[in-house]
């Protein structure tokens, strides 16, 4: 096979595997101003307590300290957008996200299908990421091309919006690579920085400190007084800068069933979220990213609702 009809092939089991877009980067350092702005951005202690970001930084800027001997990284996206039916209104609920299955499995087992399928083509080795090791997915997914990142910090998916999981294969293979898309999607919005409700977004950039995201999913420690006032009804997350974006009018609901709700999940009430023993917190989330929250941590952000 040449490397043109690799790509070719590589992309067309991308799209059977129902993932939604697929680009090819070619695997190499990231661009220096990148490079600069994360620095930057950690040594101001933006990522709060996140310290796994300080860590491996010779990987997260070259692939290819990660995977040595790897020449591309394919970039592909799994649409996550909720059927309307999954959309709980005016409950406490959890971000669109992690409704149905943990997402990193859901996608790592496509990526392990690609790969021994590129495999049944030519030896080629590899390893499959998502969201589990030091790589920069969205600036990858970007040059790439299969979206650019918006004022929101969301990869924006031309057509199709910014509810994606976003997963790469780093392999050995050398291919056609694609370009980045040359447009800004956000001229003249600034719908998601005004939607935020704790000015974690700017125009100056992101502070993962003040991100319901961060401070719901990620931190463990006490949330900040009066934070259930920005929480609003949500205990997991927080959709708000991808919901005012209007590029998700173009979003169409996903076709994949791992990430659709359990029935059990949309028949939970506000009473029932309140009173949740651990029992049933471990028969909901069971397969669910929401697992690696806890209980403990679970219940923290349902009493912030409550003020
Ligand atoms: S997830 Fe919510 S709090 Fe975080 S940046 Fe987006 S709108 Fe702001
Ligand atoms: S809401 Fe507007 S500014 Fe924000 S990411 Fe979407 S298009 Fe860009």
């Amino acid at each position: 096979m040449t490397k043109e009809q690799l790509t070719l092939f590589i992309k067309a089991e991308a799209r059977s595997l129902g993932f939604a877009v697929c680009g090819i980067a070619k695997a190499d350092a990231v661009a220096p101003e990148t490079a600069r702005r994360l620095e930057q951005w950690i040594k101001e202690g933006n990522g709060g307590t996140m310290s796994y970001l300080e860590r491996n930084s010779e990987k997260r800027l070259d692939v290819r300290e990660l995977v040595p001997g790897c020449r591309s990284v394919v970039c592909v996206a799994l649409n996550y957008y909720p059927r309307e039916r999954d959309i709980i209104r005016g409950r406490l609920h959890l971000s669109h996200y992690a409704l149905g299955r943990d997402y990193h499995k859901a996608l790592k087992e496509r990526l392990f299908t690609l790969l021994a399928h590129i495999n049944e083509q030519q030896p080629t080795a590899g390893r499959a990421f998502c969201d589990t090791a030091p790589i920069l997915e969205r600036y990858w997914a970007a040059r790439a091309g299969i979206g650019v990142i918006g004022k929101n910090h969301q990869l924006i998916v031309p057509g199709a919006g910014t509810h994606f999981f976003l997963g790469e294969l780093l392999i050995d293979a050398e291919l056609t690579y694609d370009t980045p898309l040359d447009h800004n999607p956000c001229v003249g919005c600034d719908r998601c920085l005004r939607a935020c409700p704790t000015g974690a977004l700017t125009a100056h950039g992101f502070d993962a400190r003040r991100c319901l995201s961060y401070l719901t999913i990620e931190y463990r420690g006490e949330l900040p007084k009066n934070i259930g006032e920005k929480m609003g009804n949500c205990f997991y997350g927080c959709d708000r800068c991808q919901a005012s974006c209007p590029h998700n009018r173009e979003a169409v609901a996903t076709e994949i069933p791992d990430f659709w709700a359990a029935e059990s999940l949309r028949a939970m009430h506000n009473d029932d979220w309140h009173n949740i023993t651990e029992e049933k917190y471990k028969e909901l989330f069971a397969d669910s990213a929401v697992e690696r929250c806890g209980y403990e941590q679970l219940m923290r952000n349902i009493k912030a609702c409550e003020r």
